[in-house]
């Protein structure tokens, strides 16, 4: 399959990691909108929100099981912006499902 984040995950891409486990992968953002910018996606290719369901939730429960260890780990101490952008109004770019965590300054407080 040709998704950019499968091929992270499958190591053919590099990342630079900030956490691992047998259901998800975190890795800094290449593009960093912020100071401290990790994205968190599932090992399995949900495409979207919009493709969770009762089969593949659990690998979305645990990551915000572990976002509060991720952020810790990347560094964040003062609080931080978990995103995710779902089809073309929100201008999803990668069709692998991802969770932005956005922190390490004042974020602004306009979301859209
Ligand atoms: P979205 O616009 O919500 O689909 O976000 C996709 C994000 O993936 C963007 O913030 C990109 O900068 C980021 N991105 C794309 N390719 C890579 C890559 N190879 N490594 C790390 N981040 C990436
Ligand atoms: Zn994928």
């Amino acid at each position: 399959m040709d998704c950019i984040f499968c091929k992270i995950i499958a190591g053919e891409i590099p990342s630079s990691k900030v956490y691992e486990d047998e259901k998800i992968l975190a890795f800094n953002d290449i593009n960093p909108m912020a100071p401290v910018h990790v994205l968190v996606i599932p090992k399995i290719h949900i495409p979207s929100c919009d493709g969770i369901n009762e089969e593949n939730s659990c690998f979305v429960k645990h990551i915000f099981e572990k976002i509060p260890e991720i952020a810790k780990t990347a560094g964040i101490t003062n609080g931080y912006r978990v995103i995710t952008n779902c089809g073309e109004d929100a201008k999803q770019s990668v069709k692998h499902l991802h969770f932005h965590i956005l922190g390490g300054r004042s974020l602004p407080e306009n979301m859209g």
